[in-house]
């Protein structure tokens, strides 16, 4: 896949590398490298760097940092290349909404029962909670064809992946493997085209903040998103 506009920060990657990230960015960050040929080469290269340092470093053997690290090499060892053998893709875990099937990132392929079932959100949006450890709140959110959601502001941080089809706002077009933080800063309004669904896997650490006219009075159901 080469079209993706939308990467990690180096920071985040040298976090995830060192294995500093808590579960629920860990499981963000991975599908994204799923789907993102030049992060996991970026990752490789901050393994080597980091192992590098650490075989230069004075310590005792095997240190939190080094048992971390390799975590993170076993686990990205595991990692799926793009193309997946014909004989996973019998047994692989699908999530089924607007009568339509979508493969799961691998990270959470072994997880399906931690996904709730789909709820209907105002704007002909659908939400799907997948339960994490931790205070952040992950979920499946699908955004049928024509659908919008009211211009909000995040009052912490929104990771957004986008997995199938695309979505916009007034600042760009996403697409599949597009990885977009929005933080406080951003004020956006999302939506679809006519004929085009999108399907993204989001994180969210508070609530949304709905800003415009109307919408409002959709505060009080901004709860609805973090679940
Ligand atoms: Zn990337």
């Amino acid at each position: 896949m080469t079209d993706i506009r939308f990467h990690p920060t180096d920071d985040t990657l040298a976090c995830y590398t060192a294995g500093d990230l808590d579960s629920a960015s860990s499981i963000m960050l991975s599908a994204h490298l799923e789907m993102c040929s030049h992060c996991r080469a970026r990752v490789d290269t901050l393994e080597n760097t980091q192992a590098q340092q650490l075989a230069l470093t004075p310590s005792e053997p095997l240190s939190d940092e080094l048992n971390n690290l390799l975590g993170t090499i076993l686990c990205h060892q595991e990692m799926p290349q793009e193309e997946a053998h014909d004989s996973d893709k019998a047994t692989e875990a699908h999530i089924e909404v607007n009568s339509k099937t979508f493969r799961l990132p691998r990270v959470l392929q072994r997880h399906e029962d931690q996904i709730g079932p789909w709820s209907r959100l105002p704007g002909n949006i659908k939400r799907a909670n997948v339960s994490t450890s931790g205070h952040s709140k992950m979920n499946f959110i699908y955004m049928d064809c024509n659908s919008s959601l009211p211009q909000h502001t995040h009052q912490g941080q929104e990771i957004t992946l986008v997995l199938a089809g695309e979505f916009m706002d007034e600042h760009a077009t996403y697409k599949p493997g597009d990885f977009i933080i929005q933080t406080p800063k951003h004020q956006h309004s999302p939506k679809t085209r006519e004929d085009q669904d999108c399907l993204c896997l989001t994180l969210l650490d508070a609530p949304l903040h709905f800003t415009s006219g109307l919408a409002t009075l959709l505060n009080p159901f901004s709860q609805l998103f973090f679940r």
